[in-house]
């Protein structure tokens, strides 16, 4: 999975007490009959962060981008940009512009008439216009191809119409839905690099709604991940993986392994849990604190946990042994299923450091999953 850049190494306002979010949605909630889309949903998104909006179907990401735009209103709460309230804002006067999962560009006009389109409520004197056109389709490097008509671009073409046209107005704030949905995976990484790019140059806040978790890593300085129109967790992309605050958000970004138990100790940053499923006690670091009895969840990546056919040692150790249930060579990597002796099956993705036309662990074989304490995190929910 590929991490924004972006993280490490753009500004961080917003682990910066003194800034002020651009967009502040306080408290915002939206029904529609006796359906709540967003509930209660407070976030502050800084000038210049690419902010990603991730979660199930239905979750509530489009309605709270309509409110955004102004599209859709919010039945109680506020939006705020650059401390203005938007509440009797309408769209075309918001200094917000949305670029639609569809593109919705004109068919029957050029590339250039359908770039100018977002243009049309400015009085500008023909050349003004024509130059801000220009200089739109060369920002998005389709300079020469102002005459065409949509059917005569590549999806990727398409898309960075519809972003020209977004842009021309330059709006403080860009909302995209699902911007690469219609691009095959290839293009879709390489228009990602593109969008990052895009958006670093021109310094213009942009918030994604993806439901492709991998994109949302590559992409954001920060994401959301929604959970029946509530923010289950905000952070970046590396602290929504690595640090889960939830079963929900474990499971929802990327693949991990849950351990249920109950906690039997807690001393000097490490608890131990006692856990039914895999017939022993597990060891986490954890900088909580736990009280014994107390019922958790222990969540474990994946790409953690070592696979072998001899037992590790080490102090902090947790071990599991087992057989190899299911494995799916994926190239890169192989995906293996182990089921332990306790009958809890175990996924590790091992990466395929050599070139071999045999799997060094293959079906059936008898294996070691080991992983030491500080690779999972413990969850109280
Ligand atoms: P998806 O990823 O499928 O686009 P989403 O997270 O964007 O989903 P929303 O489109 O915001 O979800 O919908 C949230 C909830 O609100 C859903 O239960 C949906 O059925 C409901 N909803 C959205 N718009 C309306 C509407 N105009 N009238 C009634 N219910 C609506």
């Amino acid at each position: 999975m590929i991490v924004s850049q972006a993280n490490s190494s753009g500004a961080r306002p917003w682990l910066d007490p003194a800034a002020t979010p651009q967009v502040r949605i306080e408290g915002v909630s939206k029904s529609f009959g006796a359906t709540t889309a967003v509930a209660a949903v407070n976030l502050g998104i800084y000038k210049g962060e690419m902010f990603a909006l991730v979660g199930a179907s239905g979750c509530g990401k489009t309605t709270l981008l309509r409110m955004l735009a102004g599209f859709a209103e919010p039945s109680s709460g506020r939006i705020l940009i650059d401390g203005v309230d938007m509440g009797s804002v309408p769209p075309h006067e918001r200094p917000v512009n949305m670029m639609f999962q569809s593109y919705a560009l004109f068919p029957h006009m050029s590339v250039a008439d359908n770039v100018a389109y977002g243009l049309r409520r400015l009085p500008l004197a023909r050349e003004e216009r024509q130059r801000r056109v220009r200089e739109a389709l060369e920002m998005v490097q389709l300079g020469a191809l102002g005459a065409r008509r949509p059917h005569q671009l590549s999806g990727g073409q398409r898309q960075r119409v519809a972003l020209a046209r977004a842009l021309i107005r330059r709006p403080k704030l860009l909302l995209l839905d699902e911007p690469l949905s219609a691009l095959d995976k290839k293009l879709r990484e390489q228009t990602q690099f593109e969008l990052m790019d895009l958006q670093h140059e021109l310094g213009i806040t942009f918030i994604v709604v993806t439901h492709d978790q991998d994109e949302a890593m590559a992409l954001a300085t920060r994401i959301a991940v929604m959970d029946r129109g509530h923010v289950a967790q905000v952070g970046t992309p590396a602290e929504i993986y690595e640090f889960p605050c939830s079963r929900f958000v474990a499971d929802f970004v990327g693949t991990t392994n849950l351990f249920e138990g109950t906690v039997c100790a807690c001393a000097e940053g490490l608890v131990s849990v006692r856990c039914a499923e895999t017939g022993g006690e597990l060891l986490v670091d954890h900088a909580g604190s736990f009280a014994p009895g107390q019922q958790v969840w222990i969540s474990l990546r994946p790409e953690k946990v070592r696979l072998a056919k001899e037992p590790s040692n080490g102090a902090r150790m947790n071990q599991l042994r087992g057989t190899v249930w299911e494995l799916g060579y994926l190239g890169n990597r192989s995906t293996y299923q182990i089921k332990t002796t306790s009958g809890k099956l175990v996924t590790v993705f091992a990466q395929n450091e050599r070139r071999t036309s045999e799997a060094l662990i293959d079906w059936n074989d008898e294996v070691f999953v080991s992983w030491s304490a500080d690779a999972a995190v413990v969850l109280q929910s």
